[in-house]
């Protein structure tokens, strides 16, 4: 097993909308033994974001940005120093505007 943690949902349709009904949120120990504490509050932390319905944000990858919690590899995370949701709100120049964790949770809830 590669992965350090994985979310799925249980999804429900109340007429044409999709509603997330419950969140299995499973914790690799074996691959997550060795990180340090925050590196394991950071996956966590992930994990929960998939909880309340926001996606991996590769953009990080592709981009430089946005620096954020949801970025899909944990070692893109360690390296940037990354366990908690962050705050992104900026334009970047050839991409437009990116947005981060807390952003994308306020713009669903
Ligand atoms: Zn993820």
């Amino acid at each position: 097993m590669d992965w350090s943690g994985k979310t799925n949902h249980t999804v429900g349709v109340i007429g044409n909308k999709y509603y997330y009904i419950n969140a299995l949120v499973r914790i690799n120990q074996y691959h997550i033994g060795s990180y340090a504490s925050w590196q394991k509050q950071g996956v966590i932390a992930h994990e929960l974001g998939h909880v309340i319905a926001l996606d991996d944000d590769n953009g990080y990858l592709l981009y430089g940005d946005p620096k954020v919690l949801m970025i899909g590899y944990d070692s893109q995370r360690h390296s940037l120093g990354i366990y908690t949701p962050q705050s992104v709100n900026k334009y970047v120049s050839g991409l437009g505007y990116v947005y981060g964790d807390v952003e994308g949770a306020n713009y669903l809830y």
